[in-house]
């Protein structure tokens, strides 16, 4: 009927502002239409420009999505036609898996930016333990790649390489053709060859490839931005340019109804109440490091910048009026964060009179693989913490990146453990709350030495817990 296309401003905010598209079944993805009642306002509006690229996007995604006439036309062409140009009707990037769910989740994220920018569609390569995850962001399609698809059980030798055809410099030798299927590795390594995934020649040539394999555990936003093209359009998309990541992540990334059970359930129970919730996330990227030494420096942190207040340990405080309540959200593999903290804040009162109360939700012991109920332990620990009103995150921790970013949250970053020898302070408060990019570009399109980050490209800063890593700011 004609008053179903009627948004009154309460459904604008509860559409994020037309971020997100009405017309979605309520029932099957409760927390689309539930977050606010969790979830502060964001004071970030999206432009109309990114959400015309995103109905856009949603169109393209109903008119080549899995089960179209298309898709099946455009996958049998692109199947068969290995290594000749191939013009197709619909273009496809498939992301695939790779670390755990917090750089899953960054990758996705960038990997659909690049989706929007290049007019392809957005697959993801989802094995049992995500599907329960998160619901169908796509009005009336879906975005998980089927399993009877060819490039389910892609295989490495069947399709060509990016890297090889860069280092090759196959793209100036067009006589050749294309292959009609490439396979892109973003991801951490050692080695760190340069991809030149920035560049013009490197896009041009991808242009014509109609299906991508994309691997990465990267946040690969700025590479995106530094390329002249696709830097024209992000600054139309995200005026306001350290939000890519904050609305992008709560367009994509809404918790299933399994999720969202649990995550307002304990919401609810344990963190409504108080006046403020703080959010510390103590992830040990080496599980043999001594605990109690992370746990004190954990507390000079919080206590030195008044996240939490000191004990009073003389009991002579007279200021007891202050009675307000702060929940702390203790998100760690490991148990003893929480139950330290807690039993520190039972036995002595605060000096501000506060009373502290201490929450974990989860404590898995150690992180594991394929197995769906980590992860989704994982997602709710990550959607709670992004509720907080303030966090102190692990830094180079991306499961603190999208806490962070979801929250909109400049996080404290706790610095190294013990090993400090790059920083003087045990924590600093980051300047935006987008993820860092932890592989940046090491050099211009002409080879040159990239000097200067901030001179060259004034939207991006080198990230504080990661002296080579690049952010928007
Ligand atoms: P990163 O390694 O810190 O960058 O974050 P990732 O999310 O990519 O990988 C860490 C994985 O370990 C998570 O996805 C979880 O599976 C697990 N993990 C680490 N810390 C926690 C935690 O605090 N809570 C839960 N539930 N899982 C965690």
């Amino acid at each position: 009927d004609s008053t179903s296309n009627f948004v009154n401003p309460d459904d604008n905010d509860k559409l994020l502002g037309g971020l997100l598209t009405s017309g979605f079944d309520e029932a099957s993805c409760k927390s689309r239409t539930q977050f606010h009642l969790l979830r502060k306002a964001s004071p970030h509006k999206p432009s109309p420009y990114l959400v015309s690229k995103l109905r856009n996007y949603e169109d393209l995604h109903r008119r080549c999505g899995p089960n179209t006439k298309a898709y099946h036309k455009t996958m049998m062409k692109i199947v068969r036609s290995k290594n000749h140009d191939t013009a197709t009707m619909c273009k496809y990037v498939i992301w695939t898996a790779a670390h755990g769910l917090g750089n899953q989740m960054i990758s996705m994220t960038a990997t659909f930016l690049y989706a929007m920018l290049t007019d392809r569609v957005m697959l993801v390569k989802f094995e049992k333990d995500k599907l329960n995850l998160f619901c169908e962001p796509f009005l009336n399609s879906s975005w998980i790649l089927p399993k009877n698809s060819p490039y389910w059980s892609w295989n490495k030798q069947n399709t060509e390489i990016y890297q090889t055809m860069i280092e090759n410099d196959k793209a100036s030798n067009s006589k050749e053709g294309l292959p009609s299927a490439l396979f892109i590795n973003l991801r951490f390594s050692r080695q760190n060859p340069e991809r030149f995934f920035h560049c013009d020649h490197s896009q041009d040539l991808l242009r014509k490839v109609p299906l991508l394999i994309l691997q990465s555990d990267q946040y690969f936003v700025p590479s995106i931005l530094m390329n002249r093209i696709f830097n024209l359009e992000m600054i139309k998309m995200f005026p306001e340019r350290d939000t890519v990541f904050h609305h992008l992540a709560r367009y994509l990334f809404h918790p299933s109804n399994e999720a969202w059970e649990q995550i307002s359930s304990y919401y609810n129970t344990h963190l409504a109440k108080a006046d403020e919730q703080i959010g510390l996330q103590i992830r040990l990227f080496n599980p043999s490091t001594p605990k109690q030494a992370i746990m004190h420096l954990v507390l000079r942190c919080i206590t030195k910048h008044n996240i939490l207040p000191e004990l009073d340990d003389l009991q002579t405080s007279t200021s007891r009026k202050n009675q307000t309540i702060k929940a702390v959200l203790v998100v760690s593999l490991y148990r003893e964060f929480g139950d330290n903290l807690r039993s520190m804040y039972l036995n002595k009162p605060t000096v501000s009179g506060e009373v502290i109360e201490v929450y974990q939700p989860s404590n898995e012991g150690r992180q594991k693989y394929n197995d769906d109920k980590h992860n989704m332990k994982a997602w709710i620990d990550m959607y709670l913490l992004s509720l907080s009103n303030m966090l102190a995150t692990t830094s180079l921790s991306t499961f603190g990146y999208v806490a962070q970013g979801l929250g909109n949250l400049k996080p404290w970053l706790l610095y190294r453990q013990l090993d400090n020898k790059t920083h003087s302070e045990i924590c600093e408060r980051d300047f935006s709350s987008e993820p860092c990019y932890h592989t940046p570009p090491r050099h211009y399109c002409n080879g040159d030495s990239m000097t200067g980050i901030s001179s060259s490209f004034p939207y991006l800063r080198r990230c504080r817990d990661l002296y080579f890593g690049v952010k928007l700011a």
